[in-house]
């Protein structure tokens, strides 16, 4: 069965970035529903206990829509708290150079993270990739779907490095309609070292 994961760090560690009131209710809340209710979809579907997230995600289309929302829910989440900390990092070497090679630098990822984010009507993720040909590339996907499920379209595909949670639970209490100023206050607090660490296992 799955279990929702402890956070890192206390809810208040991300202030003024991202409010206490909104990751308490979006990690003891948002998240534990998600784990309880692919849980039960999986029971409820004599489905394969001992199955990974990865494994289920690459044949999603086997399996029906509670599997799908909720477990990427669970997937989605989980890489989310792993990426952030208000301690500065930059991106390791390799990445940086990736970084460099594909946007122009930081500043160029900056702008093309927030457009694909931007660009999501409704509820979704947008995320950075390592895709099939080992290159970064910025995606985004609806719903909890997330890159590695194989019903996501085969150009949106690849390894997550980075994903940011663009569904309005995520910012409202704190930045109401202003999805500008909720991305850009992410991309304050990224954890660039586990960034170049999940790059390096990609790249692998
Ligand atoms: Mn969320």
């Amino acid at each position: 069965m799955f279990t929702l994961p402890k956070l890192e760090y206390d809810y208040d560690a991300l202030e003024p970035y991202i409010d206490a009131k909104t990751m308490e209710i979006h990690h003891s809340k948002h998240h534990n529903a998600y784990v309880t209710k692919l849980n039960k979809a999986i029971v409820d579907n004599g489905i394969d206990e001992n199955l990974s997230l990865e494994e289920l995600f690459a044949q999603m289309d086997s399996y029906p829509a509670a599997v799908r929302n909720n477990g990427g829910g669970h997937y989605n989440h989980s890489l989310l708290w792993t990426s952030l900390s208000k301690q500065t990092s930059q991106p390791g070497e390799e990445l940086a150079q990736a970084i460099n090679d594909t946007f122009g630098g930081m500043d160029g990822f900056h702008g093309e993270f927030t457009a694909a984010a931007m660009d999501i009507f409704g509820s979704g993720w947008a995320w950075l990739v390592v895709d099939g040909d080992k290159k970064l590339k910025i995606v985004h996907t609806p719903n909890q779907d997330n890159p590695l499920m194989n019903t996501t379209p085969a150009e949106k595909q690849g390894t997550p490095l980075l994903g940011i949670d663009m569904w309005e639970h995520a910012y409202y209490l704190k930045h109401q309609n202003d999805k500008g100023e909720w991305i850009k206050d992410f991309l304050q607090i990224i954890d660039w070292q586990k960034i170049s660490e999940r790059y390096a296992e990609a790249m692998k």
